[in-house]
């Protein structure tokens, strides 16, 4: 069997993907596009082997005095429309096919809003919980030193992700600039507003998630007001959704985190759950509402269910059992494949990652562009001009999946697959 009729294999020796892996997701969802791309999808083999991938050893000295070692890793999966883009994350579960999967998703995702950039992604494979602020500020001085030479403002900008906040990209361009001897603020984004960072930016892949959300039930004749809404993940993409979906009149009826769930049919009340979550506490020991078992969440009665946690939550059984009408992907990679299909055989409309979730990066790249003007813009403006660009490419990938009769995703990969293959096509093949 060659790399094409195998999606899994990738032609790859150092991954080992599955169905069910993120590569795998990944690689099964460049597949189904795949026909979609005439001439440009013998060229389609580029997209399923990343540009570059860096693994490094991440020593430090913890604050009992013993050396602790940690892996962390940068994928660069492609710089073909710009320089690589894409989060960090610190978590327990990473590996170097999460982070590749999570940087092919940054290239479909810029791709498909037409922004500037290729894709890339980074992760420590961590558990940030178990360190002290000492001991987690000397694991990202050290892990930005590791993958200096490859990283920078021209070259691949990291952002926040799961585990990871605006401390960290301060962190992060202090070494850059330590380094480099460069006041580069643009060499990370996600920063403090007051090192360069962008007012908005912080709330702005939730506040995306609900301008998504809001439009696709608008074409789903779906009424706002009183439509209940399940969220899993209430970090900062799921809290932040949670908080302006209830501010419009819509009910937050179930709460997933990774220690459990708590449901109320009438509404959750969501500030004081974020306070409660701000706190350290789990869903599940939140008063105002009813603990329910983790795996339960997926049965609760919604309208909207928004799985804002991480990649492969979404499986074929959890698709056959959800009760909502449209599903809005405020994670990266949540649906499985073989779970679209069931989503897609019970008419649940899904607004795929690589568009739901990309007001994050959307004002991420406001933010590069600010700190290379050194002029700044108000909130007003970032948030208009975040709605309208996520909106622009919600109207493209919606009549492109009219026009081939595809799902969303399928309809977002091919117009991103195209946008790629034909700056590939373009720059010719190097030497
Ligand atoms: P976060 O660290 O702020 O929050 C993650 C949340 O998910 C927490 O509430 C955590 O308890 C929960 N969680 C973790 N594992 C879980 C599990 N197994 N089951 C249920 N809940 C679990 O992270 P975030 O920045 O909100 O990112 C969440 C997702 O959104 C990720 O897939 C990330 O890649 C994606 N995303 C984030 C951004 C961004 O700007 N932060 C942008 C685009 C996409």
């Amino acid at each position: 069997m060659d790399d094409r009729a195998s999606p899994f294999t990738g032609g790859l020796s150092y991954v080992q993907p599955t169905p069910t892996s993120p590569w795998g997701t990944f690689l099964a969802q460049v597949e189904r596009a795949t026909p979609y791309l005439g001439k440009l999808a013998h060229r389609a083999d580029t997209l399923r082997r990343p540009k570059r991938t860096l693994i490094v050893d991440i020593p430090i000295e913890l604050d009992n005095g013993e050396i602790a070692h940690f892996e962390g890793f940068r994928a660069q999966h492609s710089f073909a429309r710009g320089p690589g883009k894409g989060g960090v994350r610190f978590h327990p579960g990473v590996t170097l096919e999460e982070v590749m999967a999570l940087a092919g998703w940054m290239t479909i995702k810029n791709a498909a809003v037409n922004l500037p950039f290729g894709g890339a992604k980074g992760g420590v494979r961590i558990d940030p919980k178990t360190l002290s602020r000492k001991e987690l500020e000397r694991v990202t001085r050290r892990y930005t030193s590791e993958i200096g030479a490859i990283i920078g403002p021209q070259q691949d900008i990291p952002a926040p992700d799961v585990n990871t906040d605006a401390q960290i990209m301060a962190w992060m361009m202090d070494t850059y600039a330590m380094n480099t001897g460069l006041a580069s603020t643009g060499v990370v984004t996600g920063k403090p507003v007051y090192l360069g960072g962008s007012l908005g930016r912080v709330k702005a892949t939730g506040r995306g998630v609900f301008v998504m959300g809001c439009d696709a039930m608008r074409r789903l004749n779906m009424p706002l007001e009183g439509a209940r809404i399940a969220i899993q993940g209430f970090g900062n993409v799921g809290s932040t959704a949670a908080e302006l979906f209830a501010g419009a009149g819509a009910l937050v009826v179930a709460v997933q985190d990774s220690r459990g769930a708590t449901t109320r049919a009438k509404g959750l009340p969501v500030a004081d759950l974020l306070a409660h979550s701000q706190n350290g506490d789990d869903a599940a020991s939140f008063p105002g509402g009813e603990a329910i078992d983790r795996e339960a969440f997926w049965d609760v009665a919604c309208d909207v269910l928004i799985p804002a946690a991480l990649e492969g939550q979404l499986t074929a059984a959890r698709a056959g059992r959800i009760k909502a009408r449209l599903v809005l992907e405020g994670a990266n990679g949540p649906t499985l494949p073989e779970a679209d299909d069931v989503l897609a055989s019970r008419g649940i409309v899904v607004v795929p990652d690589v568009i739901c979730n990309a007001g994050g990066v959307t004002v991420s790249y406001f933010e590069w562009v600010q700190d290379f003007a050194s002029y700044y813009w108000t909130e007003d403006e970032i948030n208009e001009r975040l709605a309208r660009i996520v909106l622009d490419a919600q109207n493209h990938v919606w009549a492109t999946s009219e026009k081939l009769k595809t799902s969303l995703r399928t309809a977002a990969f091919v117009v991103a697959c195209e946008r790629v293959l034909v700056a590939h096509v373009e720059r010719g093949l190097y030497p």
